[in-house]
């Protein structure tokens, strides 16, 4: 994906008494970047205090030693943001705490919940409003979960210190959507998926203690072996006694199908398969399935790289570099607005002519969301003197918004919401453009079919998205596309 929408979130958690977990999540966090690039966090307990610190930017720009040395504790959470509902702000960075019972908790949150206006109503609060006014310093869901955990606190602390335990037991049934959270109080970690796991939470076992985090790449870096995956449904609580396990909804799976195509690290693996050789499976099947002459397969650069191993080797056309990605410029995805992200494509990617000129080029990537920046990449493979250009796309096209923790932005942003695949051929300027069929793009994973969220491709929303949100997301008519001058609608497809 070259012009990638944001993703919702990474999280992490340790417990592991006589460890530096500060420096654990710090590292977690700095292999889950690529989840949220706004902003950083790390809570962490002594087992009496709570203590968070929390800023805008990058892990590496967030942490030092000096923010990092007096963290001390047994067990600490740590979050990175892309936000998807609230602002880009300070107090929107997590994690959220909330100072009841004992020594209170703190709260990460991958996702996004569907019925805020009814969890807000059920609080009192003004319709899909989170006031400072009313005692919250954020906008955010994640900030209303907190609250509604703290609600359902008992007026004294339990002997047992079960507190948030049995709080997130009355809270969770109620909450709908994307979510995984990682949570402590002053003596536990706690872990918990939806009930149709959108977002991936994995356990992994370190020789002091336990381990959660968003992907199963995260545990290397910290040197933990990967244990199993939180189950949909599931809460699992680690404390000095151990790790217990409750499933306060049956577990009905729905990962979010584009964990496999662009959101997860290549060394992750989800549903036990790899998710780099999955991608170049969806490689191997674009190929089978849209096959054309040429004298090249090349990919858009980082993202399209698996794919187009897997086409060039199914199609037996040479595997070569078309771009160079300039490895120090930041994702352009950063940028707020369609000019400045077309602004940042030459400093991301440069053509390579000697490769290009005169050739035949199929061009692979896994997804279109916006494309502008695809289009402005063509345009660049033209200049450099290529013959022609053959787009191919590792997954379907992509028409409907995402409401459970991904950013898409409105439907109108979509580039293939309204148009054909021929519409769309024509306004990359390509040759021929092809996309991955769903059916195919499943069985490229190796795992189960009815196991995914396919929502943003087939417009089938398992969960219902809010109705104010469908009427302004689904219902309102699109807007131009500025990109579209010129543009001439054909009727042939590829
Ligand atoms: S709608 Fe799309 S991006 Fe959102 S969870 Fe479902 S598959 Fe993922």
């Amino acid at each position: 994906m070259s012009e990638p929408p944001g993703h919702a979130c990474g999280v992490f958690g340790v417990y592991a008494p006589g460890q530096s977990v500060a420096h654990l999540a710090y590292l977690g966090l700095f292999a889950l970047q690529h989840r949220g690039q706004e902003s950083a966090g790390i809570a962490v307990s002594d087992g009496e205090t709570i203590t968070v610190v929390k800023d805008m930017g990058l892990v590496t720009q967030v942490f030092d030693e000096r923010r990092l040395a007096p963290l001390q504790g047994h067990l600490a959470i740590g979050h990175n943001r892309y936000s998807t509902t609230g602002s880009s702000s300070w107090r929107n960075a997590q994690p959220v705490y909330r100072s009841v019972g004992d020594a209170g908790f703190a709260l990460g949150h991958n996702g996004n919940l569907t019925n805020v206006l009814e969890l807000s109503d059920a609080l009192g609060m003004l319709p899909g409003m989170l006031e400072p006014e009313l005692g919250l310093d954020s906008t955010t869901d994640s900030a209303l979960v907190a609250e509604l955990i703290a609600h359902e606190y008992p007026p004294e602390p339990r002997s047992d210190g079960r507190d948030l335990e049995l709080a997130l037991e009355r809270v969770l049934p109620r909450l709908r959507g994307g979510f995984s959270f990682v949570l402590l109080d002053d003596a536990r970690l706690i872990g918990v998926r939806d009930e149709h796991g959108f977002w991936p939470l994995v356990l992994g076992r370190i020789e002091a203690g336990w381990v959660l985090a968003s992907e199963s790449a995260a545990l290397d870096i910290v040197g933990a072996h990967y244990v199993r995956d939180v189950e949909p449904g599931e809460m699992v609580v680690i404390d000095a006694s151990g790790i217990r396990s409750h499933h306060y909804a049956p577990p009905t799976p729905k990962l979010c199908l584009f964990e496999f195509v662009y959101f997860s690290r290549p060394d992750t693996n989800l549903y036990g398969k790899s998710v780099h050789l999955a991608r170049q499976r969806m490689g191997e099947e674009l190929a089978r399935q849209a096959p054309v002459a040429a004298d090249m397969v090349m990919p858009i650069p980082e993202s399209g790289i698996p794919a187009a191993q897997g086409f060039a080797r199914a199609s037996g056309i040479p595997y070569g570099d078309g771009l160079v990605k300039n490895r120090y410029v930041g994702r352009t995805f950063i940028e707020p607005t369609h000019q400045l992200r077309g602004a940042g494509v030459r400093l991301k990617l440069n053509p390579l002519p000697e490769n290009i000129r005169g050739k035949r080029l199929i061009v692979v990537d896994d997804s279109i969301v916006r494309g502008t920046t695809t289009r402005q990449v063509v345009a660049m493979l033209r200049e450099a003197g290529a013959a022609e250009v053959h787009f191919r796309v590792s997954s379907p096209p992509y028409r409907w918004p995402c409401f459970y923790g991904m950013d898409t932005g409105r439907r109108s942003e979509l580039l293939a919401a309204d148009l054909s695949v021929g519409e769309i051929r024509d306004y990359l300027g390509v040759d021929s453009l092809a996309y991955l069929d769903l059916d195919r793009l499943v069985a490229a994973t190796g795992a189960d079919g009815e196991a995914f969220c396919t929502a943003c491709l087939t417009g089938d929303y398992l969960v219902p998205v809010p109705e104010a949100d469908t009427k302004l997301a689904l219902e309102s008519p699109p807007e131009p596309i500025a990109e579209l001058d010129g543009f001439a609608p054909t009727s042939a497809e590829t």
